[in-house]
């Protein structure tokens, strides 16, 4: 049997504040809303629980307030199995998003990082942690200067980092040459290379800069690109998707746990677009994540 992988997340952890109304309201303008709902995401935590689920021991490193919202997260991540003795409480707010949706389905977000903007260093403990994990998982919705000092950790000690760019914005080079994979979906690939219309070319540019690559295509698959080797196109299971909120996030924690248990690029591929496939099918960000049980059902 494979020993279980340790992955190490480094990232954000948020409230969702979730308003459904029939229109969202303009400047000065007061609707009342049909319901409210608080959903745990972040995509540092969202990832970590889907590692978590998909078979993997996962620490998490992050930061939260001391408000309720820190304390359920909290608790959410230690029910999904991540352990958070490195998750830090801090004299702020808990970072939340305050989603408007309307019933066309559009929305309108507002992000507070609140304690997510506190992660600007390691703290002691996490350069250990670090060093202990098969895998250390990265986006960038904590500051950029924490992500560095992240994966520059890994870096000494040889573990492989996975950084999901996103939300989009230009990576200074010092944090592109710490990373072992890029995995952007095709707007973040786009926007990190210019070339809006053609994965391969934009997995080509980034290649420059990064040893491996993977774009993910929503509903097409992904594409996987290495120096020296033929690129791999895994097309996406055929579901009927009712929510893809947190698909990218489902997708990055899954393929890190196969490719730590040392399957082939390939075969992760697979398994990662099984477990996003599965999590589309159903509502909610890391609620809808699959567990390993199923994610082994699907890829038979
Ligand atoms: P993100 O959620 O970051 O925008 P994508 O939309 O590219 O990322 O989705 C990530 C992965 O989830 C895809 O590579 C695919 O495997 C899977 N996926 C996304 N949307 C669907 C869908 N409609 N049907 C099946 N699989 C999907």
């Amino acid at each position: 049997m494979t020993p279980t992988p340790h992955i190490a997340v480094l990232g954000s952890a948020n409230m969702d504040l979730v308003a459904y109304v029939a229109k969202a309201p303009q400047r000065g303008e007061t609707v009342t809303g049909r319901e409210f709902r608080t959903v745990p995401g972040g995509k540092g935590a969202n990832q970590a629980i889907a590692a978590a689920r998909a078979g993997a021991t996962v620490s998490m490193i992050g930061a939260v307030g001391t408000d309720a919202y820190g304390t359920r997260l909290r608790s959410t991540l230690e029910h999904s199995g991540v352990d958070t003795d490195l998750l830090r409480t801090v004299e702020t707010s808990t970072g939340t998003a305050h989603i408007v949706v309307d019933d066309d389905g559009g929305n309108s977000i507002v992000v507070i990082p609140g304690a997510n903007g506190s992660l600007t260093a390691l703290a002691p403990g996490d350069e250990g942690l670090i060093a202990s994990a098969d895998a250390l998982l990265l986006q960038l919705e904590v500051p950029v200067d924490g992500v560095l000092a992240a994966a520059r950790a890994a870096r000494r000690h040889g573990v492989r980092t996975v950084l999901t760019p996103a939300p989009a914005q230009p990576l200074p080079p010092e944090l592109l040459a710490a990373t072992d994979l890029l995995l952007p979906n095709e707007h973040e690939a786009a926007a990190l290379t210019g070339i809006t219309d053609d994965p391969h070319a934009a997995a080509g540019a980034l290649l420059s800069q990064v040893p491996e690559v993977v774009i993910t295509l929503g509903s097409r698959g992904s594409l996987y690109a290495a120096r020296g080797a033929e690129p791999v196109v895994v097309p996406a299971r055929r579901v009927t998707a009712v929510d893809t909120t947190g698909a990218g996030d489902t997708f990055a924690g899954t393929l890190a746990v196969a490719l730590a248990e040392g399957d082939s690029v390939t075969e992760a591929l697979g398994w990662a677009s099984a477990a996003a496939a599965l999590s589309v099918q159903r509502t909610g960000a890391s609620a809808s994540m699959p567990y390993r049980s199923e994610i082994d059902g699907e890829a038979e």
